[in-house]
């Protein structure tokens, strides 16, 4: 799938949208979702134009996938889910229900998650 610039995370990465910023690196950025599911409900982004992880996996730089799981992991340790643990998401394509073609990781965590998916 082509990289589609008028995607509502690629205006928050040029700021022409405002989001609440948790954590930001040179190659990532992390911010509030503006529906949380949960008490903790931050997105990680990378800065670079990747539609999902299988783009990004495929083609981006070892520097950007390192910066991509530390920042994950930097959003773990301010939102203090280390012990209480906390569920990443990432949801690709059709069948996944993305809806934002910008790769995203949800962070999610504060109260008990129960089972992965609901029951069919
Ligand atoms: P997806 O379904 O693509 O995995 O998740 C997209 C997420 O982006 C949703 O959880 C939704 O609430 C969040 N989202 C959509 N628009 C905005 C926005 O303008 N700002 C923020 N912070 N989150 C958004």
């Amino acid at each position: 799938m082509t990289y589609d610039d008028q995607n509502i995370f690629a205006k928050i990465l040029r700021g022409e949208i405002p989001c609440k910023k948790v954590h930001e690196d040179i190659h990532t950025l992390a911010f509030e979702d503006i529906n949380p599911h949960t008490p903790v409900h931050t997105l990680v982004i990378p800065k670079g134009k990747y539609v999902s992880m299988t783009d990004f996996a495929a083609k981006a730089s070892d520097a950007e996938l390192a910066a991509f799981n530390r920042a994950i992991l930097k959003v773990v340790e301010i939102k203090g889910l280390q012990n209480s643990g906390y569920r990443l998401i990432t949801n690709n394509g059709l069948n996944g229900g993305q809806e934002v073609p910008h790769l995203h990781v949800h962070v999610l965590g504060g109260r008990p998650l129960g089972p992965m998916l609901t029951r069919m």
